[in-house]
């Protein structure tokens, strides 16, 4: 049984995330996707708010399960038995950084490969801070993040007063 590990921070889960998740969960027996609780960033949802979010879309996927770890990557992908690590890769500015993580993992971990899953031109140009940012001015986010969380953005940025800011 081939266990895969999509890591990020999912801050939310857009439309993109979701197409490699599918993608991921069409090739590998076992999908898990893993919040990643970043020291270095401040996110806009907490751990349990990405989690439950990423859980209620996919749902329908029944060998994708999702988790949260801290700490290092490669360790928790042992621990689940996996040896598998997927990301996507939307444009050259990604590469560089997928690159070095990739080769930093395989140094902690010569046994996990990472496997890098190209993005859909339609959800190349995605991120989770522009989604972010867009919902933040009161832009439209639909179709790049289903009504749920786009509901959750609005109610967040809602909360936040940004919008008057
Ligand atoms: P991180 O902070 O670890 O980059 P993200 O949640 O931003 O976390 O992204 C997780 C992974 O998903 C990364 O490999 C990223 O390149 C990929 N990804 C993000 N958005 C998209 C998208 N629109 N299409 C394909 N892959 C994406």
């Amino acid at each position: 049984m081939t266990i895969a590990v999509y890591p990020g921070s999912f801050d939310p889960i857009t439309y993109g995330h979701l197409d490699i998740i599918e993608r991921a969960a069409a090739v590998f027996d076992r999908v898990i996707v893993a919040v990643c609780l970043n020291p270095g960033k401040q996110p806009l949802f907490t751990m349990e708010e990405r989690v439950e979010m990423i859980a209620r879309e996919s749902a329908r996927l029944p060998n994708v399960d999702v988790n949260c770890f801290k700490g290092l990557l490669t360790e928790f992908v042992k621990r689940e038995d996996a040896r598998i690590i997927v990301r996507g890769l939307r444009a050259i500015s990604d590469f560089e950084s997928e690159f070095q993580m990739a080769l930093m993992n395989r140094k902690l971990d010569p046994e996990i490969e990472t496997v890098v899953l190209v993005a859909q031109p339609k959800y190349s140009y995605l991120s989770s801070s522009i989604v972010k940012e867009i919902a933040s001015l009161g832009g439209d986010i639909g179709g790049l993040v289903s009504d749920q969380v786009a509901r959750h953005l609005q109610e967040r940025f809602a909360l936040h007063g940004l919008r008057d800011e």
